[in-house]
């Protein structure tokens, strides 16, 4: 299999999303910096080409713009003006979206953190220059064969067929990497770095990690040696692509 990255899908060439291609997204959801940076470093060694979906802005994002493998996307949170009352009037979506693009300005492709979606935000992602929007997930177990399109907002949207906390939280039937790299259509796996370096294999140590944030010692006796987990899988799939 070969790795791409989103800003390359090209709805008039097929065998730019269809065939023996996997495109792998990573949310960066405000991972401390010691953790982004063994992950980048470890993604670096491995050559593949990655998606990062940034949150906010840290010196360490300066490798990934330096680096031809890797496109840097947005990943704006528009949870506080949807769930928080005490968020002060007159911040709306496009003023979260432009705050992103500060440290994001050549960013093509666009996920919002918890995949919130409208047709006004597709709208508004357009109008503010992205091309491509990767908020849906399509389980692949239900969506066989996936595929982009263009929608009538002017966006191309771009499904996701595998994401890791979806598989932590409702892991009843783990991912096969052999099986899935054989299934057919567009194949996006959506990975968070902390899944990655924690090496996660269920909610509750997710949560030990939430509850230590800031404790980077404890942080690192976190990291899970004996049971499968979201680190193997990431592992099984690069060890499968070039
Ligand atoms: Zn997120």
């Amino acid at each position: 299999m070969y790795s791409r990255l989103i800003e390359n899908i090209d709805l008039a060439d097929e065998s730019s999303w269809n065939g023996d291609q996997v495109f792998i997204t990573l949310d960066i959801d405000w991972c401390p910096d010691f953790i982004l940076n063994e992950v980048i470093a470890y993604i670096e060694k491995l050559e593949v080409k990655v998606t990062w979906f940034t949150t906010h802005k840290t010196i360490v994002l300066d490798n990934l713009f330096q680096n031809s493998n890797f496109e840097l996307a947005a990943h704006p949170n528009f949870n506080p003006i949807l769930f928080d009352a005490s968020v002060e009037k007159g911040k709306g979506a496009k003023e979260i979206i432009e705050q992103i693009k500060i440290f994001t300005p050549n960013a093509k492709s666009i996920r919002s953190h918890s995949l919130t979606q409208s047709s006004p935000l597709s709208k508004a992602f357009v109008d503010l220059g992205f091309k491509y929007e990767c908020n849906l997930l399509l389980p692949q177990k239900f969506f066989p064969s996936l595929r982009p399109w263009r929608d009538f907002s002017g966006i191309i949207k771009v499904p996701h067929f595998w994401e890791d906390d979806v598989d932590i939280l409702f892991n009843d039937n783990p991912i096969s990497i052999k099986k899935i790299s054989k299934s057919a259509g567009l194949k996006v796996f959506l990975f968070h770095p902390i899944h990655i370096f924690l090496n996660t294999f269920s909610n509750s140590h997710y949560l030990e990690y939430k509850k230590l944030l800031q404790n980077q010692d404890a942080v690192m006796d976190l990291i899970n040696v004996k049971n499968k987990g979201i680190g193997d899988v990431f592992k099984e799939l690069i060890e499968n692509v070039h």
